[in-house]
């Protein structure tokens, strides 16, 4: 997605992957879905997890999706054994809040940025927003989408329908 918009991508596999190639940090972070507490467990594994939070929280344009959320919330509930967050935006986050595999739906929203077709797989629901957090987008008076200064969280998958107005937004908020 990120690539189809112009910009260059590179996993992040450890710390010094926030320094790109030619020396110069990362312009932005992309936490994608998957499981959040297996994510969390390879950030502390490689330990990646501190320099991301300390990044993240000096204000790194940051979009988590899915289980991406999961892991910048401040608090999760249902959380696996032992999981951590990154906790960089004031929100509790219900992990599975939306079903298991075969509840997966794809659905219109009409968030702050317009509206949008996306995919909501085992997705998560933000059950608290802090004061200083955005809400971007609901689904059935559930909060699906905040954002906190340049960090970005949405419950759901806008790759998987081809929607870019989040990853564009990401990459304006490098440039802003
Ligand atoms: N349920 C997963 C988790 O807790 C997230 C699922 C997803 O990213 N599609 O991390």
């Amino acid at each position: 997605m990120l690539e189809s918009l112009g910009a260059r991508v590179a996993p992040l596999r450890g710390a010094d992957d926030l320094v790109g190639p030619d020396g110069v940090r990362v312009d932005a972070v992309l936490l994608p879905g998957g499981e959040s507490s297996t994510i969390d467990k390879l950030l502390r594994m490689f330990d990646l997890f501190e320099p991301l939070r300390t990044s993240v929280a000096a204000g790194l344009p940051t979009l988590g999706t899915c289980a991406g959320l999961v892991l910048l919330a401040r608090e999760v509930e249902d959380r696996a054994p032992g999981q951590q967050s990154l906790g960089v935006v004031d929100v509790t986050v219900r992990r599975n809040a939306l079903g298991s595999q075969v509840d997966s739906a794809e659905a219109e929203l009409n968030s702050t940025l317009g509206p949008v077709r996306v995919a909501f797989i085992r997705a998560p629901v933000v059950t608290r927003v802090g004061t200083d957090v955005e809400v971007l987008a609901q689904r059935d008076q559930q909060v699906v989408a905040v954002r906190q200064s340049l960090v970005t969280g949405i419950a759901f998958h806008p790759e998987l329908t081809g929607e870019t107005v989040f990853h564009r937004r990401l990459l304006s908020d490098i440039r802003g």
